[in-house]
């Protein structure tokens, strides 16, 4: 089956009552006629407990994330946030480094400053090219960290050739494919990936409404080169010979969800699944907006810069026809200063948020808010310059934008 198919088919539980759509389970424990039930769900980890650990809702929605993303497995967290976390720590021990692409998500910088450097894990910034990673690996370094499109740079990872220096050095690549939009835009397992993490809050939720995250991994063998899957665990199991390639996604739900209780509710599971079955065509219909934009304001006179992927001119095309479906559902325009964007965003009509992959198009100033935090020399690596405006392109009617961005820049 293919993408829409399998977006509207996939992951639907089978309903006692022949329910057409996903039961919300409002249900905090499940309970056992007998002592020797309880004792089974607890030895096997097999059916309900605590919702917690596993939930019929979300289960739903990760069986779902799995058909689309192509991976075998898959965990719902509360959040991005949450996945990110989960995923690293299910990877790394005190000692160990990561390298990562410079330019990320201003909360996952937060995560390797802030919570994992205190806990001993190490991290390079780098360009996401195999080249320049492979230049700064070392013994200690147990994963590769990458976004498949870092925004508002708008720079696409070469996700084959980080693949397959990954697994020549029998080390993770983790691909934050937030940007991916749960596959509709790019499925980084087809190059080789071998763990996923991603916002569902953004594009896969698509009305700004709920938060939510997935850890996806697919089947490798990679997990062998990971002390923490070869020595004995908690349950008396070395977790490699008990699960192999599943020992890795059991440790991110037992770690993230079971003792770090950053689990989703389930009517948020519900939301997001719901979310995924119109994402393709949302972002196939924003993409089509965000060139249309592009062709009409690279050349105006008030915009200094415009980054698009999907423009033939733009330095992210050729490594964004190989691994998008399209240019993607985001443009970023620097129109110079901090000034002449403060006009531009006082004069256009939209709503100016944080946040990504709403129905409503989104205006931000890395500048001042998502990058405000770091020092002006990492905005700068990050690709922010003062004058930088985000535009998370929505469903609205693509003659009405165009109008407002016109009206805006006349403002500069
Ligand atoms: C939003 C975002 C996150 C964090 O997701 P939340 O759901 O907000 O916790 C992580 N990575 C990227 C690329 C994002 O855009």
């Amino acid at each position: 089956m293919r993408y829409a198919t399998l977006a509207v088919l996939s992951g639907l539980p089978q309903d006692p009552h022949g329910a057409l759509g996903l039961p919300i389970y409002a249900v905090a424990a499940y309970g056992f006629a007998t002592l020797e039930e309880g004792a089974e769900r607890f030895a096997t980890g097999e059916g309900y407990v605590y919702a917690r650990q596993k939930d019929p809702t979300a289960k739903a929605l990760e069986e779902r994330l799995k058909a689309l993303e192509g991976a075998m497995e898959a965990v719902a967290l509360a959040s991005g946030q949450a996945a990110t976390f989960a995923a690293l720590l299910a990877l790394l021990r005190p000692g160990d480094e990561v390298v990562a692409a410079k330019g990320l998500f201003g909360q996952t910088l937060g995560l390797f400053g802030q919570v994992l450097a205190p806990l001993g894990v190490g991290v390079r910034y780098v360009e996401p090219e195999p080249d320049r990673v492979r230049e700064v690996l070392t013994e200690r370094t147990r994963a590769i960290f990458v976004e498949t499109v870092a925004n508002p740079a708008l720079v696409v990872a070469d996700l084959e050739g980080l693949a397959s220096l990954a697994e020549e050095r029998g080390i993770a690549l983790v691909v934050d494919n937030t940007f991916g939009a749960a596959g509709a835009l790019a499925k980084p397992f087809q190059w080789g990936g071998h763990v996923v993490v991603q916002s569902l809050t953004k594009w896969a939720s698509g009305h700004g409404s709920v938060l939510g995250g997935a850890v996806l991994v697919r089947e490798s063998a990679i997990w062998r080169n990971y002390p923490q899957f070869l020595e004995r665990d908690a349950r008396g199991q070395v977790p490699w010979e008990a699960l192999g390639p599943r020992c890795y996604p059991e440790r991110v739900r037992t770690l993230g969800l079971s003792l770090l209780g950053m689990s989703l509710s389930p009517f948020h599971a519900y939301l997001l699944f719901q979310g995924l079955e119109t994402v393709a065509l949302r972002v196939e219909r924003m993409s089509e907006t965000a060139l249309r934009l592009a062709e009409a304001l690279r050349d105006h006179p008030k915009v200094q810069r415009l980054r698009y992927p999907g423009l033939p001119q733009d330095p992210a095309y050729p490594l964004a026809r190989k691994y998008l479906a399209s240019g993607g559902p985001v443009l970023a325009l620097d129109l110079g200063s901090q000034e002449a964007a403060g006009r531009f965003l006082r004069a256009i009509p939209l709503p100016k948020a944080a946040n990504l992959g709403d129905a409503r198009t989104l205006l931000v100033h890395p500048w001042t808010t998502t990058h405000s935090r770091l020092p002006e020399e990492g905005r700068l690596q990050a690709g922010v310059t003062p004058g930088l405006v985000r535009v998370s392109v929505g469903l609205e009617d693509p003659e009405d934008l165009l109008a407002w961005f016109q009206e805006g820049l006349a403002a500069v």
